[in-house]
């Protein structure tokens, strides 16, 4: 389908297909906003989380990132890129970085707070980022541990603007 031809609502769902489609659901990254923002949110629910993944998710900008990340992924996985890609994106070499470069554009819409979050759910890996980069199932995530980290770091920053104003 051709882009011009989506509206937003069409663009939008999707997106949740496609984040869907490869294993990840709405609930999941909107635990990792949870946990992100838990400790300095009195009275936050996972229902905010959830409606605060889902508003991201409705950025173009965003919407563009998670398309292109996902669909090295899927073409990864398929060997249908050309070596050397292939094998970097197979492989989620650890010099390759532009898995990290791709998420910032997630990062860029929602400021610095966003930032910080990314690096430190980043290290710890909880919950769906775990199981992302298992990297026994076959299926190539490369792209998408990191888009899901940023995502879910964008709408935690999004939270924190909100508490401020
Ligand atoms: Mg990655």
């Amino acid at each position: 389908m051709n882009i011009s031809e989506l509206t937003r609502e069409e663009s939008y769902q999707l997106t949740l297909k496609w984040i869907k489609d490869r294993g990840v659901s709405v609930a999941e990254i909107a635990e990792l906003t949870y946990f992100l923002q838990e400790p300095f949110i009195p009275n936050l629910t996972h229902e905010m989380c959830q409606d605060s993944v889902c508003t991201v998710l409705k950025k173009r900008e965003i919407q563009n990132a998670v398309w292109t990340g996902i669909q090295l992924d899927l073409l990864a996985e398929k060997n249908q890129l050309a070596e050397p890609l292939l094998s970097i994106i197979r492989q989620d070499e650890s010099l390759y970085g532009i898995d990290e470069v791709l998420s910032i554009a997630i990062l860029n819409v929602y400021g610095s707070i966003g930032f910080t979050n990314y690096g430190y759910i980043d290290r710890l890996k909880p919950g769906v980022l775990k199981r992302l980069n298992d990297k026994s199932t076959g299926q190539v995530h490369t792209f998408l541990d990191d888009l899901v980290g940023a995502i879910a770091a964008a709408a935690a920053a999004r939270l924190a603007h909100d508490q401020q104003s």
